[in-house]
């Protein structure tokens, strides 16, 4: 798994500590595990994704057949937050759309959060892989063109004017040094040839997401977004909030409220995968 090695790698670089087990190999153990850490990360040689050696490693992170593999799942969705609904379900909205209002037009992902998307976005969000939010963005684009053309939003005008990345705290992003929401916002944008829109969102430090239990995740982002001022020619215009994953929702019903307490239009949400509901 990603993090782990990356977290191991981490604290071996870190370690201002002696060796936890001394021994006559330990010096060649770390000097050959740091010499592989740093080529991987220069010039890595086997697929992020399957470990299968890659011919062209400066070309892509990312084997022809998992780049393949990255496309959209095409089954029926709930049309109003995009969740994959099983072959035995009904087509149509799904049980939390139907017991409470959702604050975003329409929420699109391109996949179930599993296997390969999965690995991809891990590694984009952990080693800031910039090819791979190249690669997962496509997905998410043409999910979102099914979607609003499904809508027939383009038709009626009411295609997005901007995108906005949903932000990560500024603690955290200082730390990481980006935003993987921002990576996959700026392919979608021009693609969509349409402006992406920095700085309007603004979020504050909170206990990350994942450390929060499903129930609580709600409480836990109320407040934690600020939006605006909002450009004026953005004011009352739909929007196109993106981020990697949709897990329960909460971040990106919470980052939609504050984008219609400062203005906005309808907001659409797009993100590369779906968790299964949490209900
Ligand atoms: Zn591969
Ligand atoms: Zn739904």
């Amino acid at each position: 798994m990603v993090p782990r090695s990356r977290g191991r790698q981490r604290r071996v670089l870190n370690s201002r500590a002696p060796a936890r087990r001394p021994s006559a190999r330990a010096p060649d153990r770390f000097t050959s595990r740091w010499r592989r850490a740093f080529g991987q990360l220069v010039f890595p040689q086997d697929c992020c994704l399957c470990e299968r050696t890659l011919e062209d490693p400066l070309r892509s992170p990312v084997c022809p057949e998992c780049a393949a593999g990255l496309c959209p799942l095409v089954v029926p969705t709930c049309p109003r937050c995009g969740l994959f609904l099983a072959p035995s379900v009904t087509p149509g909205l799904c049980g939390e759309c139907r017991a409470r209002r959702r604050p975003f037009r329409v929420a699109v992902a391109a996949a179930p959060y599993e296997g390969a998307f999965r690995r991809a976005l891990l590694e984009l969000k952990f080693r800031r892989r910039e090819v791979l939010a190249e690669l997962l963005a496509r997905p998410a684009i043409s999910a979102f063109r099914r979607a609003s053309v499904d809508h027939g939003a383009r038709a009626a005008g009411e295609f997005p004017a901007a995108v906005v990345a949903v932000p990560v705290p500024f603690w955290r992003g200082r730390r990481r040094g980006f935003n993987q929401a921002e990576l996959l916002a700026r392919p979608v944008a021009r693609e969509f040839g349409i402006p992406l829109v920095r700085g309007v969102l603004r979020r504050r430090s909170r206990p990350p997401q994942t450390l929060v239990s499903p129930s609580a995740r709600r409480r836990n982002v109320r407040g934690a977004f600020r939006a605006g001022p909002l450009p004026e020619r953005l004011a009352g215009r739909p929007l196109l909030l993106v981020d990697d994953v949709f897990t329960t929702g909460s971040t990106v019903e919470a980052a939609v409220r504050a984008l219609l307490r400062a203005g906005a239009g309808p907001v659409d949400v797009l993100t590369v995968a779906r968790a299964p509901s949490s209900r």
